[in-house]
């Protein structure tokens, strides 16, 4: 594989996402919301950060952008159609806009829906997506300034990725959007069977992520959703869980 990703566990319960482009030893960190164990993760990977990718406008994936800037001299990219509510930007893109890193290509899909302005990143060649609080393991982001019209279809166009696609999200919420899938879908097997290997990873400290658009689209109800009515259902469903 061509390019790789690793979660790094910060916060709570929140990803950043470190990748490298193995051909030409080129990094990323995504939604850096914190300094210090980034920087330290960085430097255990080698010490080289050459950008810094951001999803959507929330402190808990952008507030250590400035500081990780400063110190590595990594240059920051982020939707330009939201650049008011970013740290600075040395290259502003817009959905369907190609980003390089390295030689892995990642294209720009616009995703809004928990946020108006999040964007994903996915890098057809590298198998993966990164792709924020939108499409989560078993679940969905909350519809935060967005419509239910709105995350349908950006959902969709990530289910629309190849099958192989790391999915590469914000929040390890697996768990507990295991729980409300099943009370939605009791009889689903793919998604009993995902349970079980989601306990046992997180038994062992391990993350859930990446899973893959392949299985997402087997476990998940929001990609099982037949229109926006029934997204909205779902989703509704979801905020009023437990
Ligand atoms: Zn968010």
């Amino acid at each position: 594989m061509s390019l790789t990703v690793k979660p790094i566990a910060i916060l709570d319960d929140n990803y950043a996402w470190f990748l490298r482009d193995d051909a030409t030893g080129t990094t990323a960190v995504v939604d850096a919301a914190v300094v210090g164990p980034i920087a330290d993760f960085v430097k255990a990977e080698g010490g080289r950060l050459d950008w810094l990718i951001i999803t959507h406008h929330h402190g808990d994936h952008i507030d250590g952008i400035p500081e990780l800037a400063a110190q590595t001299g990594a240059k920051v990219t982020g939707n330009a159609n939201d650049s008011a509510r970013l740290p600075k930007l040395d290259l502003a893109v817009k959905p369907g806009d190609r980003f390089s890193l390295g030689q892995s290509e990642a294209v720009v899909i616009d995703t809004p829906g928990h946020t108006r302005g999040h964007i994903s990143w996915h890098f057809p060649t590298g198998d993966a997506v990164m792709c924020g609080d939108t499409l989560f393991a078993a679940g969905c982001g909350r519809l935060l300034e967005g419509t239910a019209e709105e995350m349908f279809h950006s959902l969709a166009r990530l289910a629309a990725l190849p099958a192989a696609t790391r999915v590469c999200c914000g929040h390890e919420y697996t768990l507990s959007n295991i729980r409300y899938a099943l009370s939605v879908e009791p009889e689903n097997a793919a998604l009993k069977s995902f349970e079980t290997l989601a306990k046992s990873l997180r038994a062992e400290g391990k993350p859930t992520l990446p899973t893959t658009i392949g299985t997402e689209k087997a476990i998940n109800p929001f990609l099982h959703a037949r229109d926006v009515a029934h997204f909205a259902e779902l989703r509704k469903g979801k905020d009023n869980f437990r």
